[in-house]
Formats: structure tokens, sequence, C-alpha cells
């Protein structure tokens, strides 16, 4: 009997955790501790812990398939690579759209982005990134000039004060919620800001039960008390700030004082109050947040919202201070980086600035050139224009998406991806998408190839392979790889490991410039910016000047609007979405682990004991969930921990609600708003309307 043990990053959160695979026999059979990395210092939480399980899945995709008529047949990999060539040879560059992956690596991203622009030419090139920090990306960007988070996990564990709002962290990222404990036990006071009673309001100091939807009414609120009462930090507004002036004029309206803005948000003034007095008299402040503050319509005014508080506290650049957004996927950060993104190239550069375009298309080295420098389409958009049977897009190549299941309003994604003249699935198991396929082609998991991913700090860590993949399932960079040279673009993809495309990498990215293959192989990876060799990384961005031009933060006021859907006679609920401990997105991982699945196996919507007396509704009764576009049916459970008057459903199941909810995006990011629906709730009795 063989047995070995593999040092690895986990494939889930983006707090990036390592983690020991057990290998006996070629076959993963466990995790153990790896106590050396300074994320998780030897924890992980139930779903790190139990990683291993959906390995050797039984469904794995194991051999390529080809669609004829109704039937997919299993082929080899010539006839499925050549099929795929030659389709994609046929369309015009802009007539093709590539999705990649946040949850697969750094490398297999970076030339997915390298086959979409250099050898397919197309512009439109993005990943799921879109669906939850894209708020994030573009508040942060505006105001800072970057938009990553601001200081590293261990550095939370440094505050005074931290404000949490729109992350559930001791279930959605568990092992950041060990840093808060840290900070606590040293005495820091947490702040924690929801409408459900979780897990981190446990923790809390003080616990703001807010509605869902008025992050801004409550951030210019705190913002108001805090300059009414002197508490703002004066020397780093004058040294380090623009526009002070015009934020001071908006949170200072009467609408955001306490008692008129504590009203429309569900809470008591006097927790508002205490909550800019804790902030504003902290020595150091961080805040959290997640996709509970980005995935409204209003994602892009809450970010903003968020920075301006920091900035006004001078709560940035610091250690244990910081706007620091949890990206939900391992890989978001990594996805973002290397520029799979329709409006950015690696290193966040705009597609429209001239030099860059030049520079990437010198570097890259494709004698007929790259795509045209101009913004493609996000995920959203692409599917606007599917649905609406333009023909703008007629192929697509999907690499780790699964837009059949994360994509808001699935009945119009589901029209869309039948108006495709040719789609390509590459994934691990045959989702619901790979249905609508021409071609699936079976990719490795992280288990079983080398590589790097970026966690939510910013921190570049390996992955490294423990056993072989399925049947003949290949890593996601080598099937690129064998595609573009068959597409006669061999020179520009040569690669033979994944060490010399992350070699490629730093060349590209100025933010990786200085880092090498054995640096982010140690226990603690590097965080970025690592400009040049022998640089440590820049675990606190912000120290003395900001990304923007002139090196200032900006601050950007912003007025409170009201969700697009709220409640009335008709839907008299609130409902919102979001993780649990158990789960992963859209579970295909997940839902295969035994031990994960036996804990929660289905959906089922949290509601108040008093909103549940008046309907009739006990705990395990089959109810329906209306919303004004769409229904479903799932399970009640009736819990004290939620707000009155709101409801809550995690999104891991096929009963999941952002299969209807409403269409509405951010006008700036285009983020769907999953978090606020209004909705109506009745026992079921065998219709759904
Ligand atoms: Fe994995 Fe996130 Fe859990 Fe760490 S906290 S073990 S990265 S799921």
């Amino acid at each position: 009997m063989s047995f070995s043990q593999t040092t690895t990053t986990c494939p889930y959160c983006g707090t990036g955790c390592s983690l020991n695979l057990i290998v006996q026999d070629g076959k993963v059979t466990g995790t153990a501790p790896y106590y050396r990395s300074p994320v998780n210092e030897g924890r992980i939480c139930p779903k790190g812990t139990y990683c291993h399980q959906f390995i050797h899945s039984p469904d794995r995709l194991r051999k390529p398939l080809i669609r004829r008529g109704d039937i997919f047949y299993e082929a080899d990999w010539d006839a499925a690579l050549n099929l795929v060539a030659k389709e994609f040879s046929s369309f015009k560059p802009d007539e093709i759209a590539v999705l990649s992956s946040a949850r697969t690596s750094n490398e297999d991203n970076y030339l997915a982005m390298k086959f979409a622009r250099g050898v397919l030419k197309t512009r439109h090139i993005d990943h799921c990134a879109r669906l939850c920090h894209s708020a994030t990306m573009t508040g942060l960007s505006l105001a800072f000039g970057g938009s990553a988070m601001t200081n590293s996990i261990p550095d939370i564990g440094e505050a005074d004060c931290i404000f949490c709002l729109g992350s559930n962290t001791f279930e959605q990222h568990p092992l950041v919620g060990r840093q808060i404990i840290r900070a606590r036990t040293r005495g820091a006071r947490l702040i924690y800001a929801d409408p459900r009673h979780t897990a981190t309001a446990i923790q809390a100091d003080l616990f703001i039960q807010f509605y869902r939807g008025s992050d801004v009414l409550l951030l210019n609120s705190i913002m108001g008390e805090i300059i009414r009462n002197g508490w703002e930090d004066q020397q780093f507004i004058k040294e380090r700030t623009a526009n002070y002036e015009a934020l001071r004029k908006v949170v200072l309206q009467k609408r955001y004082e306490p008692e008129v803005a504590g009203n429309l948000c569900g809470v008591d003034p006097d927790l508002i109050k205490t909550t800019a007095e804790w902030i504003g008299t902290a020595e150091r402040c961080t805040i959290l947040y997640a996709m509970g503050i980005t995935q409204q319509n209003t994602g892009v005014d809450n970010v903003k919202s968020i920075a301006n508080l920091m900035m006004l506290t001078g709560n940035i650049g610091r250690p244990g201070t910081g706007v620091n957004a949890l990206r939900g996927q391992n890989n978001v950060q990594g996805a973002c980086d290397v520029g799979c993104i329709p409006t950015q190239y690696p290193g966040y550069t705009r597609v429209t600035d001239g030099s860059a375009h030049r520079n990437l298309a010198r570097q890259w080295g494709f004698p007929d050139g790259i795509c045209e420098p101009k913004d493609g389409y996000d995920i959203s958009t692409l599917f606007e224009h599917l649905k609406a049977d333009t023909h703008e897009i007629k192929a697509m190549y999907l690499i780790g998406e699964n837009p059949l299941v994360s994509e808001p309003d699935l009945v119009s994604v589901q029209e869309g991806i039948k108006n495709l003249e040719f789609l390509v699935v590459q994934d691990i198991f045959f989702t619901e998408t790979c249905q609508h396929a021409d071609v699936v082609l079976p990719a490795a998991c992280w288990a079983e190839k080398e590589g790097t991913q970026t966690n939510t700090e910013r921190r570049v860590q390996r992955i490294r392979q423990a056993v072989l993949p399925p049947g003949e399932a290949k890593p996601d960079s080598e099937i690129l790889s064998l595609l573009a040279t068959r597409m006669g673009y061999g020179d520009q993809f040569p690669y033979r490991q994944a060490r010399d495309v992350f070699n490629e990498i730093c060349t590209v990215i100025p933010q990786y410039r200085g880092m090498t293959w054995e640096l982010v192989g140690r226990p603690e990876g590097v965080c970025w910016p690592c400009p040049e060799p022998g640089h440590p990384g820049t675990p606190v961005l912000y120290h003395n000047r900001f990304f923007t031009p002139d090196g200032k933060g900006a601050f950007l006021p912003v007025d409170w609007k009201e969700p697009s859907d709220l409640p009335d006679n008709k839907y008299p609920f609130r409902l919102t979405t979001g993780r649990i401990i158990w789960h992963w997105h859209a579970g295909s991982m997940t839902r295969r682990c035994k031990n994960l699945n036996d804990e929660v196996n289905e959906g089922y919507l949290e509601i108040h004991p008093e909103d549940a007396a008046k309907l009739k509704i006990r705990t395990g009764d089959m109810i329906k969930v209306s919303f004004r576009r769409g229904g479903l049916v799932c399970k009640a459970r009736v819990v004290r921990d939620i707000k009155k008057g709101m409801t809550f459903m995690p999104f891991h199941f096929i009963e999941r609600a952002t299969s209807c909810q409403t269409d509405s995006s951010d006008s700036l990011c285009r983020m769907s708003e999953y978090k606020v629906a209004a909705v109506k709730i009745e026992k079921y009795t065998g219709e759904l309307a």
C-alpha cells in the first residue's frame, strides 16, 4: 500500500486555507492539517475537511463527448479538438464569447484569456466575479484606484473594532472568522449588521438587525453622526483624500439623522449612534463585507459608502484597518488579476488604453495581432444578446461555468443558450449547461493539477497535484494549449507545465513581477503587489498613497436609493439569499461530499415565527414562494433569527431563489440584485402559479 501527503490550497472559499491531502494507492482518502500557513495555521472548516470527497465521484467526466442529435457520444481527444477548432475558426472574432471560472487556477484563467483575445481575437471574455464582486471592483477602483482587499487576513486580528456587514463571516469564511475571535480576545469590539441573527451575530458586541437594501442609509447615518461628534480624522482627510465637503453635505442631511434613517432601516437609532462612536473613536477599525453588500442594484453605491466611512475615520493604510471585501470563490481575485474581465487586460490596464494594448500584443507575439482595443460584453450583456436572438453572439466556450444554475433569470438564460450555433462546455461534471453543449470536454479538478491561485487578501499560493485525473480528463491549461496549437498558434502556447505559464504571468502583470514559482510555493505565499525580485510582498495597501493618479482617496458621496423590488400588498415579504457553512455556491462539489450533504441536502426558506403563525406555517411544511417572475416550492423553517417581514433562502440547492428573482442589476457594474426581492409565502397546496 502506498501512502503520501500533498500540501495544497482549499478549492472552496476565498480565504485560501492550506491543507494536506492524504493519498492512499492513488486515491485521495482524506485531509490533514497543514500548520505553516499564516492564513489558517492548521485549522480548516467542514468544507475544507471533506473537500476530498468529490474528487473520485463516479460521475466525473472522463472522456470528451460530442453531440449528435439529442445524444452525446464519447469521442477521442483528436476528434473533439478538431471539431472545436474547425467550428471556432468558422465564426468572426466577436461572434464568440469565452467564460472562464473563479474556481480554477491563475494559469487556467490566464490561458483562457489569452486564448480568447489572442487566438479567437474576441473582446468577449468574462467570468463569475461579475456576479459576486463586480460592485467592489467598480466602487473601490473609483475611490482608491484599486479594488482588492486592502489588508491581509492575519491583520484582521490586529483590529480594535471590526464592523462586519453583508457577510455572515463565521459561515461563509470561517477561517476569517477565526481572526475576528483573535481580535476579540485582545479586547476588540465586533459590530455586526444583517437581517439575520447568524452565527456571526452570536459573536457580536453590537448587533444591528436591519432591512437588506438600506445599507447606504445606515452607512450615511453612521458617517453623519461621526461628523456631528467630531470623530472624523481631520489630518487623514486633509492629507490623503479629496472631495470631503461633498461627502459632508450629503451625510449631514436630515434624512440621515439616526432617528429618521433608523426608522427606514428598521433599527433603534441608539444602535446607529453607538456604532458611530465605536468606529469613530477606535484606534484601528476594519470593515469586512461580502455579497450582502455587492449583490444589490445599489451594490456600487454600497461599496462607495464603505470606502467613504473608512477614509472619514482614517482607517486605511495601517495594520488592523482597511476595507476588506471577502471574495466568495477560491480564485476570484486571481481570475480578475489575470484579465478575465471584458474591460481590463492582465494587471487591470484598460483594454481601451492603446499603449497597454500594444504592449500585450507585442509580449504575446501573435503574427496576426489580438482582439480590438474595445470593451467586450460582460456575462449579463452576453445573455441579454443571446435571449434577444440578435445573432451577434453565435458561439460560446464555457470553462468551469454553469450559467444554467448560477445566472439570475434562468428561463431567459435557457432561451438564450438555445440560440447559440455552437457551445463548448469544459468541466469536471456533466452540469446542467452541458445538456445544451455541442462538445463537452472533461477537465481535471484542483487536486489533479499544478498551479497557483490568489486568495481574497491578494495572497498567491500553490495548488499541487495529488492524484491523476480520471479517465482522459486533462487540466484546463493543457486543453487550451492543444486547442490553440490546432488553430495555428502553437508558438504562442509553448507551455510544458503550469510553472511555464506562471512565469509568463509574472512578466505580463506588474503586480506579480517579483514573484517566482519557488516564492509562491512557500507556506506564506506572497501578497501582491510584489513589483520586483526580492520584494517581500504587500500585506497592507495604501500606506502612503492610493493607486489613483493623484495618490488621493476620493470621497464618493451617494444618496440612498430604494431597492427595485420592494414588498407590496401582493408580495408582502422581503427575501434575501446567502450561503450556509455546509455548502458552496451551486453545490456541484459540496453536494457530492457525503458528510456535507448529510448535514443539509435540500433548500428551505427561513421565516419569523410571528409571520409564520399568521400564515399557519410550521417548520417542515411545504410552502410556495412566489416572485413577480415565477415561483418555487420548498420546506419552511420557522426561526427567531430572522427579522420579522424578512425571509431567507440558501442558494446552494435546486430549490433556489436565484432562478426567479428580479432581472434588476446595478447600472454601473451589471451586478444582479440577488439579495433583495419581494415575495409572497403560502402553504403549498399542489399548485405553482
Ligand atoms: Fe476552505 Fe474557506 Fe473553509 Fe478555509 S474557510 S477550509 S478556504 S472553505
